[in-house]
């Protein structure tokens, strides 16, 4: 899933995510979000330190913290947690729910409905929603082949 990111992309972005909070652009802040990005995975906040570490010595887990609230905060970067184990942070913005993989706590991304992106569940009326996520649990591909794979050795 490794893609290069244009470090003009992750600028860009970033600093209109930035502009929305009044916050300043930092080397720290665009080394965290090119990581992020680079991999779109759903990395916890461990990860995403060891991650941006390797070639940012210097970066504090304190740090990785506080770049993760702010891109939460930006809109650049949405959290996603489940009853068991750390949150996780998810770079990509567009309308998508998630998977989680109770067998290797993989976290996938499954695209909603293009067009609407909405749910087909029934409002009570009074009720605004701003915001809905879905999440699916289960086993991944993988993990099923691999337990298929068990079954018949
Ligand atoms: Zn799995
Ligand atoms: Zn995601």
């Amino acid at each position: 899933m490794e893609r290069q990111v244009p470090i003009d992309f992750v600028d860009e972005r970033l600093n209109k995510g930035l502009a929305r909070t009044g916050l300043r652009f930092t080397a720290q802040r665009r080394h965290i979000y090119s990581k992020l990005l680079e991999k779109g995975d759903h990395p916890s906040a461990d990860e995403v330190f060891m991650r941006a570490k390797s070639d940012m010595p210097d970066l504090s887990m304190a740090t990785v913290y506080n770049t993760l609230d702010t891109l939460v905060k930006c809109g650049l970067v949405r959290q996603v947690n489940h009853e068991r184990g750390p949150t996780r942070y998810c770079s990509n913005m567009e309308k998508h729910h998630h998977f989680h993989c109770t067998t290797c706590n993989g976290v996938f991304d499954i695209r909603s409905d293009p067009e609407s992106g909405e749910p087909e569940i029934h409002m009570p009326p009074g009720f605004e929603v701003l915001q809905f996520e879905i999440l699916f649990r289960g086993i991944c591909p993988e993990c099923a082949a691999k337990q298929a794979a068990e079954a018949n050795a």
